[in-house]
């Protein structure tokens, strides 16, 4: 058992073994962590990745073992980028395939209903190919049938393609549900560096936000003693400080390309999905999403809910998480300025927080207030709490925000670069939308984040109605 304070819970102290060799190590194994002393287990088998590699599929299938009938799992879209050359890669698997027509494709009742009826054949594995929403709907319908899937990612839009649960909208409420990790991923850089740029930009949101989740996570296991591992932790954070490298490339535009920027574009989105995969993977080892999202995907949680309320076609969830991870930045800024702890102001009544969780969930807040306690700890509790919080911000905390300084206009330059959005007005979202995502995404659920650190403090709710107003303005950033 590593002492709280020690050293050895530094990601730093891990960096020359959070490599990718590392973690093709623990390809299919279940090992002992040298850091952590638990034992991580990773479903995922393969990742490969090489240009035109669907036509030459067949071959990594047959090392993996798979054999008879395979399904395709597609929409007319990813059909068209890379369809063919599957057909081509899987002919030996006499391929057949489900592809989606619908524009507001999501994994919901009616997708997942689609695919278990191209099911009667029972084929031996399925075979995913597109982004986060054709890898879920497969996911749940491999979880439940036990048929193996491996997934073809045609854009590095979302960390989710190696994930073990699964996100669906379940009478239109975004709910997880339990799911199976691929058993192999594969890309093509070509392909991905193809896919519209706001794709490429989402990514990168969702990239960027191990940030705020890798904090947030390491405060939560001082102050809540939640399980944290240091070497998983170091891995997320090398990845990150790589994407950030990266960011110039990315940004090449798709039209008119001379091919050496199209190279270094495919190279960088190749780079960008591997990144993303071994975030999937962290979360896999982990058994739980902590070190990939923090109060950055719950501020884009409650933005995702009011699309749904709304009945509008929603945004692209690194879209959201991107500017959920700006904003969660800003907050620790105020929260810590000057490198020192917070005033204690005093915390929302319990009445007050009741009226406007029903206020902001409205269908959903029955939930919402039988998983949330109405008030933060107080008392004896709260006082050992802000103890261990004040060492955790001398030890590592302050150094941390002090770094948000240059990352937030780094950040959001390198998203404008992309074409992609750092203010939720530029989503279409109010300011009464953005105030109540950063009030009360931390009820989405019930877990220490940057939302909980600035509620406890009694700050959260000042900070919500200044960030929101200043936002649009572009007060903040
Ligand atoms: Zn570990
Ligand atoms: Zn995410």
């Amino acid at each position: 058992m590593i002492e709280k304070f020690s050293e050895l819970n530094n990601p730093e102290m891990w960096y020359d073994q959070a490599t990718m060799t590392t973690l093709r190590g623990w390809f299919g194994q279940t090992r002992k962590c040298p850091a952590c002393n638990r034992v991580h287990s990773l479903h995922t088998r393969m990742m490969e990745s090489d240009k035109n590699i669907a036509m030459n599929i067949g071959q990594y299938l047959a090392v993996l073992g798979f054999r008879g009938s395979c399904l395709d799992v597609m929409d007319e879209r990813t059909k068209d980028a890379a369809g063919d050359a599957l057909k081509q890669g899987l002919a030996a698997f006499r391929p057949k395939a489900v592809v989606y027509t619908r524009r507001d494709l999501h994994a919901d009742e009616q997708a997942l209903g689609t695919l278990l009826m191209g099911l009667r054949d029972k084929p031996n594995f399925l075979f995913s190919c597109g982004s986060g929403t054709l890898t879920d709907i497969t996911r749940y319908n491999s979880f439940i049938t036990g048929i193996p899937f491996v997934a073809f990612a045609t854009a590095a839009s979302v960390d989710g393609f190696a994930s073990g649960s699964t996100p669906l909208l379940v009478n239109g409420f975004k709910t997880t549900y339990p799911g199976v990790a691929p058993e192999a991923i594969f890309y093509d850089p070509y392909v991905l560096a193809a896919a519209p740029q706001k794709m490429t930009a989402a990514g990168f949101g969702d990239i960027l936000a191990k940030v705020i989740a890798l904090l947030d996570w390491r405060l939560a296991y001082t102050v809540e003693d939640e399980a944290y591992c240091p070497l998983i932790a170091a891995l997320v954070d090398r990845a990150v400080e790589d994407c950030l490298n990266l960011a110039g490339d990315l940004a090449v535009p798709s039209g008119q390309t001379t091919p050496d920027q199209l190279k270094k574009r495919a190279a960088a989105s190749g780079r960008l999905m591997e990144i993303l995969a071994l975030t999937g993977m962290a979360m896999q080892m982990m058994g739980s999403t902590r070190p990939a999202s923090g109060g950055d995907h719950h501020i884009s949680h409650l933005l995702e809910m009011r699309d749904i309320q709304m009945e509008r076609e929603g945004s692209l969830h690194g879209d959201k998480v991107g500017i959920g991870t700006l904003i969660s930045m800003v907050m620790y800024q105020k929260l810590f300025a000057g490198s020192a702890m917070p005033r204690q102001r005093p915390v929302l009544a319990a009445d007050i927080w009741e009226k406007e969780v029903r206020r902001v969930y409205g269908p959903l807040a029955a939930h919402a207030l039988a998983t949330n306690q109405p008030q933060p700890p107080q008392g004896d509790v709260w006082d050992k709490q802000k103890q261990l919080l004040e060492r955790a911000m001398q030890t590592f905390g302050f150094a941390a925000v002090e770094r948000f300084k240059t990352l937030i206009p780094l950040a959001r330059d390198k998203i404008l670069a992309m074409d992609g959005p750092v203010r939720p007005d530029q989503l279409g979202y109010t300011v009464q939308d953005t105030y109540d995502a950063i009030a009360f995404g931390k009820e989405v659920r019930p877990k220490f984040t940057i939302l909980r650190l600035a509620e406890r403090y009694g700050w959260l709710y000042d900070l919500a109605e200044e960030i929101s107003a200043g936002l649009p303005r572009g007060d903040l950033y």
